[in-house]
């Protein structure tokens, strides 16, 4: 699933390939906006919240300016071709928005949400989110102040929910609390500083958000990128021990955790014992999920 980082750069590069751009041309596959027609709005910008994102479009004669809305989900991406180009990079089923200028097009495929709001009311799609880890208006003392509101919650559920800070997936949860050396169950008030545990989350989202591998160890080379998340049966990059994964949270919103018992302290209620699968080092992160859940 995209993360914070992933939908920073999808924001930029949207924005650089529509912004101050007329569109000359919209088509919304998504029932509710079947019937929209944006043709003839100058996109003003494109910005990142969090996960979600928000295309900004001036007004028309009868209508106000207007926000469109995405979010990727598990599997949506935005991504750019010159306009009158063939694409057919994915396939057509999946497109779900097509937005035209007379340079470039942006595709949205597989997207998982798609709403168009007045910008005036932006808030009623984003306004319930936390801080914004990559946002200009990042504030670490809030998003402290919203971890801290719940002590009793597992620290990577708090990390994954989006009213406490804004960005945060299943992979920089894993890697936060490994760098962390807490397990994801550890309740938030054993943390033993919540202040460096979100500085650690935004500077790894900070320093990933340029380029498109996901690196928290350091190391750029292949199956070394990263300590914890996706690594389920594999020997430990700091100490050789054997990486776990289990549920985090309450089925059927529980997510998946991976931690390493020798590098992190705390509990992990979930965790049955069971042999942990090799995923294999070639394997792409983001697939251990499923191959998890096949066992269960
Ligand atoms: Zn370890």
């Amino acid at each position: 699933m995209p993360e914070g980082d992933v939908v920073w750069r999808t924001a930029r590069r949207l924005d650089l390939a529509l912004g101050g751009r007329e569109l000359l041309a919209a088509d919304l596959r998504w029932p509710s906006l079947a019937t929209v027609d944006l043709s003839g709005r100058v996109v003003l910008e494109v910005v990142s919240v969090g996960k979600h994102l928000l295309t900004r479009l001036t007004g028309t004669a009868d209508e106000p300016p207007a926000t469109l809305h995405s979010h990727l989900r598990m599997e949506g991406s935005w991504y750019v071709e010159r306009t009158g180009s063939t694409g057919g990079r994915r396939s057509a089923s999946g497109i779900r928005a097509v937005l035209e200028t007379a340079e470039w097009t942006a595709v949205g495929h597989k997207l998982g949400m798609l709403d168009l709001v007045a910008t005036a009311h932006e808030d009623e799609l984003v306004g319930h989110l936390g801080p914004d880890l990559l946002g200009p208006g990042w504030d670490p003392q809030e998003a402290q102040r919203r971890l801290l509101a719940d002590p009793g919650r597992a620290v990577g559920e708090a990390l994954l929910d989006q009213r406490v800070l804004a960005g945060v997936g299943t992979f920089y949860l894993a890697e936060a609390c490994f760098l962390a050396r807490l397990t994801p169950w550890t309740p938030v008030r054993d943390v033993p500083s919540p202040a460096k545990l979100i500085e650690l989350v935004h500077r790894l989202l900070d320093v990933n958000k340029e380029r498109v591998d996901q690196v928290t160890t350091g190391d750029l080379r292949r199956g070394r990128q990263n300590f914890a998340h996706a690594r389920s049966g594999l020997p430990c990059l700091r100490c050789g021990g054997t990486v776990r994964v289990a549920p985090l949270g309450a089925p059927p919103q529980d997510r998946t955790a991976f931690y390493c018992p020798g590098c992190q302290a705390g509990p992990t209620p979930t965790d049955d014992g069971r042999p942990q699968q090799p995923l294999g080092h070639g394997r792409r992160r983001g697939v251990a999920a499923p191959a998890y859940r096949t066992r269960r």
